[in-house]
This record gives C-alpha cells, structure tokens and sequence, in this order.
C-alpha cells in the first residue's frame, strides 16, 4: 500500500504549525476513535494513518527529513515506519498529546484499560469467597473437594440475556445505543468533552424489551451449586487458591467473578505442623526410657512401629523420614518428629510407692545435682 501524503492526512498545509497539526490530528483521532467506530476496520486504518502522520510532523527532525526526502527520508525512524500494531500503541504513545493523561481521557472517555470495551456484554458478577477447612491427612497428600455454595448463576430460562424468550433487546433510549453520556463543559483553556457511562444501561448500550420472568432481566439466578476445589498437597492456612470464572455470574452475559478460597487447618489429635514436618509427642514411662522398648505410633495414613533404645532421654527427636507433609513446590516429604517425653505419673498406689522408694536408693538411679546434699555441704566447708 502506498502511503498517503502526511500533510494530506491531517489535512493541513505543508506550513502548518504545530499548533494546526495538533488540531488537525485531535479531530481525526475523536472522528475515527475505536470506541465510535466499533469493528470498523477502515475507521481503525484512519486513526493509524492519522497517528502516524502526527507522530513524523510533530516532531521537528523528522519533519525536515520528511519534507526533504519523504517517506523514505523517515523510514527508520519511531514506529512510525513500521506502523501500530495495537490501537494501544497508539494511546500509549500518545498520551502527552494532549497534555496529560486526564485530558486524553476526557477525549476518549474512560480509563485506558477500559478503552474499546466499555460496550462489552453486561456487568461483571462478583468474586465470591470460600473457606475450606481441611485435616493434616487432606493437606499431606492434596485432596479433591466437592463443596455446594449459593451463587449467581446464568439463568437457565432466557441463557443470561436477561430477555423473555421470543423477545430482544432494544437500543438504550437514553444514550440512543452508544452506552455513554457526553457532556460539554466550557473552560478557560477551551472545550471539554466529558464521556460517562450511560446510568439507565450501565453503559451497555441496550436494554431488553421485556424482562425475563425468571431473573427479572438479570440473565442470572441465585442458585445452589456444587464446586469442585482440588487442592494441591502442602498448602498452608491462609494461603488460597483462585478459581477463575467460578464466582457470581455477571448481569446479562457479563463476566463471572472469580471464588477465592482460602484453606483452614484443623487442629490434629496426636501432629502439630512444623513446616512439612509433624511432631507426635511420645510418653515414655521411666521404665521403658531406661531399659528400651518397642513402640507403636500414630502416622498420617496409619501406624508404624518404632525401636527406642535403651538409654533414651526425655526431649530426644527420633526422625521418621517422608513420613510428614509432602512438598508443595517440590517432589518428596517432609518427616514425622518424635519427641521423647518422660510421664512422671501424679497418683501412684502404696505399692508402686514402696518400690520406687527402693528402687530410689539404688546406685545409677539418682544423678547428683549442684544442690545435692552432699555436695552442697562439702562446698562450704561442713
Ligand atoms: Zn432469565
Ligand atoms: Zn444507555
């Protein structure tokens, strides 16, 4: 395609100044703004044109080569050469244009984000939040969960249009279809053009011609539904897991939010959680600490035997190893912590007391301490 001339684009002169070329481009660009001319392809070519052809002439160098060799002379230069991909482009670009930001979107009416699609379908439905609670056996190995909530649903009859079968919609009276109320305010500096979203049809554009019975135009109905959340092994309380679209379904075909759902640790009859570890708190009698023994545990997915040597203290941490949580970000497990506590029994009877008596004088049985008698008197000198 050959390129048009670009003083014939804004259609200035060749000695136009800079002040005409702004003019001129501000009001090719609100005549073939995307948002005014929806799918309209050659619109969508003219604004390109026009913002290419603003970009070469305002800026002085490149005006000279442009005026001196043509289109050749700016081949290389900006991206005027190689053309927009993107209207985005185009506003990103030229956002200084017309000075300032807030100004550009008093032009174009709207955030940039919302630009070309403030007509999309409907309003967006809200995200929902869920709270699930969960064992340490469910986090240790992941686990798929069905739960029912209440939330926004298409509704089945008019399939989210919000329209009484056999009905359509019509252009939104107020705003004649384009979705937004353009005010014009006079000031100092010139004319402001003020876009905002058309209040009677949210800015949709249309509304429906009779209402669906069923949702009362809504397109959606509160409805009990079944979600289904698999949640990925090792996860922590209060981490969450987003599932997209899942939420409240939009009015009238607009997105559906998302369900946020935030997990909950129930507390475990015999683990605490360390990490990926879980610590099981054994009780010895002295007896079995002394001689050793072999105990049974508890474990996550059962039972599992271990030795005690004779000779262990109270306080030591045996390792079951990849018996714990497995990894969230990683293959493998973490391990199962077994504290080795003492029980020193409270109530004993008359017979159990005389044998420890007994058992009390024996040699290896009681450790001298730093305030033993004995020591204590020999210290100072008794
Ligand atoms: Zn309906
Ligand atoms: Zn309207």
């Amino acid at each position: 395609m050959t390129k048009r001339d670009y003083y014939e684009v804004l259609g200035v002169g060749k000695n136009a100044t800079k002040e005409e070329l702004k003019k001129a481009y501000r009001k090719l660009a609100m005549e073939y703004h995307p948002d005014r001319n929806p799918d309209n392809k050659q619109a969508e070519e003219k604004f390109k044109e026009a913002a290419e052809a603003y970009e070469i002439l305002s800026d002085n160098d490149k005006r000279a080569r442009y005026d001196r060799f043509g289109h050749d002379g700016v081949k290389n230069s900006g991206f005027g050469s190689q053309g927009f991909s993107d209207i985005n482009d185009i506003f990103s670009h030229f956002s200084d244009i017309f000075g300032g930001s807030s100004i550009l979107d008093d032009f174009f009416g709207g955030s940039q984000r919302g630009r070309g699609r403030r007509r999309s379908q409907g309003i967006p439905g809200s995200d929902l939040r869920v709270t699930l609670k969960l064992t340490l056996e469910e986090i240790a190995e992941g686990v798929s969960k069905k739960i029912k909530i209440k939330k926004y649903s298409v509704c089945e009859q008019c399939s989210g249009s919000g329209a009484q079968s056999g009905t359509g919609k019509k252009s939104c009276p107020v705003c004649h279809g384009s979705g937004e109320v353009k005010t014009i305010s006079r000031s100092v500096f010139g004319q402001f053009v003020n876009i905002s979203p058309c209040s009677n049809c949210n800015g949709e554009g249309y509304v429906v011609e009779t209402p669906c019975k069923n949702c009362f135009g809504e397109g959606r109905e509160l409805k009990e539904t079944t979600i289904n959340i698999n949640v990925p092994p090792g996860i922590h309380e209060g981490s969450y897991l987003t599932l997209d679209g899942e939420g409240n379904s939009g009015i009238r075909g607009g997105r559906a939010g998302d369900i946020i759902v935030f997990f909950k640790e129930l507390p475990h009859e015999y683990f605490m959680r360390d990490g990926d570890d879980i610590v099981y708190d054994l009780y010895l009698s002295y007896p079995e600490a002394v001689l050793g023994t072999d105990v049974e545990v508890p474990t996550l997915n059962g039972r599992a035997k271990l030795r005690i040597e004779a000779g262990t203290q109270p306080g030591k941490l045996l390792k079951m190893r990849n018996k714990g949580i497995k990894h969230l970000n990683n293959s493998g497990y973490g391990d199962q912590i077994v504290r080795v506590n003492v029980h020193i029994p409270s109530k004993v009877s008359s017979k159990e007391k005389e044998l420890l008596k007994e058992l009390a004088e024996m040699p290896n049985i009681k450790k001298l301490n730093y305030a033993d008698e004995k020591n204590f008197f020999k210290r100072f000198g008794f």
